[in-house]
C-alpha cells in the first residue's frame, strides 16, 4: 500500500473537510506525502501546508482545473505549483466566475422541472470561496430527498441529458497546462478512464496533451477499475508519460477510496515522484 496520495478535495472546492481537517485526517492514515487538489482554486494550500509540516507529512501544492477538450470535460491536475504565479491565479479566477454562473443555469433548469430553491439550497453547503460545483447540487437534491444518495442522484439529475445539466465552457487545454507548467508544476490527466473516450479520441488527447508539455497522467484512483489501473499503465510506459496516484478523497463517506489506502502502482511504471525528495513508505 502506497501512503502517498496525490489527489483530494477540502472545502475549498466540493471536499467535506477542511484543509485542515484532511491533512489531520490524512496523518491519522499514515500517509507521508499529500497533495490537495481543489478544483480551480488554491486557497487552501497555505493552510494544508501548515498542517502538514506540523504532522511531519511532506505537503505538495495541487490543483485541479477543469478544461474543455473537443466539447468534453477533462480534468488536469497541477501538482507542484507555485500558487500564487500571476497566470495561474487569474486564470482559477476566471474559471471560478464561469462557475457561479453556470450554477444560475442548473438552478434555472432545476425550477422548470419543479426543484425550486436549489441555488441558495447548493451554496448552503459551498465553503468560505463560494466555489460552487455539482457535488455541492447534489448535497442539496439528496437533503430534499430527490435521491437516496451522491451517486443516484448525478445520475437522475446532473449528468448530460439531465435537468440540472449544462454544458459550460471551461479552460482550454493548452492554456491549462501553461498555467501549470509556468508556475513550475507537473500536467497530469485525472482519472483518464473516467471520460469513456474511443481508443483514437484517447489517443488524441494523449499525444496533444503531450505535445503541449503535458508530463503524466492518473493511473492509480478511485474511479479506475483493475483492468484500467492496468491499461493506464500501459499508456503512460507507451507514450512515455509518468504516473502518477490519488485518491480522489472527496471526505467521509462519499468516497470510494479513503486517504492512505491506495494499491502500488503497477511495475514498469514510473512513478511521479521518482525524482521528488518526498516520503512514501
Ligand atoms: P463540477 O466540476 O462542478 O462539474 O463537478 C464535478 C464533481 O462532481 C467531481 O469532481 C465529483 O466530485 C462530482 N461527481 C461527478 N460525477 C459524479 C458521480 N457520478 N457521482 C458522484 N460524484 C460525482
Ligand atoms: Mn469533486
Ligand atoms: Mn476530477
Ligand atoms: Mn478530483
Amino acid at each position: 500500500m502506497l501512503n502517498i496520495d496525490l489527489h483530494c478535495h477540502s472545502t475549498i472546492s466540493d471536499g467535506l473537510l477542511t484543509p485542515t481537517k484532511l491533512v489531520e485526517h490524512a496523518a491519522k492514515r499514515g500517509v507521508k506525502t499529500i497533495a490537495l487538489t481543489d478544483h480551480d482554486d488554491v486557497a487552501g494550500l497555505d493552510e494544508a501546508r501548515e498542517v502538514a509540516e506540523s504532522e511531519n507529512i511532506t505537503f505538495i501544492n495541487g490543483v485541479e482545473i477543469s478544461v474543455t477538450w473537443r466539447g468534453r470535460v477533462i480534468h488536469i491536475l497541477g501538482l507542484g505549483i507555485d500558487p500564487k504565479y500571476p497566470p495561474l491565479a487569474e486564470g482559477l479566477a476566471g474559471i471560478r466566475e464561469g462557475r457561479a454562473g453556470r450554477a444560475r443555469k442548473m438552478a434555472a433548469q432545476l425550477d422548470k422541472c419543479g426543484i425550486h430553491g436549489s441555488l441558495e439550497g447548493a451554496y448552503k453547503h459551498v465553503g468560505e470561496r463560494r466555489l460552487i460545483g455539482r457535488l455541492h447540487f447534489a448535497r442539496f437534491l439528496v437533503e430534499q430527498g430527490h435521491a437516496k444518495n451522491i451517486k443516484s442522484v448525478f445520475k437522475k439529475y446532473l449528468v448530460k441529458g439531465k435537468p440540472g445539466y449544462t454544458d459550460h465552457r471551461w479552460a482550454a487545454l493548452c492554456d491549462a497546462v501553461d498555467w501549470i507548467r509556468g508556475s513550475g508544476g507537473i500536467a497530469a490527466i485525472a482519472h483518464p478512464a473516467r471520460y469513456q473516450l474511443g481508443k483514437n479520441v484517447l489517443d488524441d488527447l494523449l499525444h496533444e496533451f503531450r505535445q503541449l508539455g503535458g508530463a503524466a497522467i492518473e493511473v492509480i484512483t478511485a474511479s479506475h477499475t483493475e483492468d484500467q489501473v492496468l491499461v493506464f499503465a500501459q499508456h503512460a510506459q507507451r507514450m512515455g508519460f509518468l504516473a502518477s496516484c490519488g485518491s480522489d478523497y472527496h471526505g467521509p463517506g462519499e468516497s470510494f477510496f479513503d486517504l492512505g489506502q491506495l494499491p502500488d502502482l503497477p511495475a514498469g511504471c514510473t512513478p511521479i515522484w521518482h525524482d521528488w525528495d518526498v516520503a512514501y513508505e
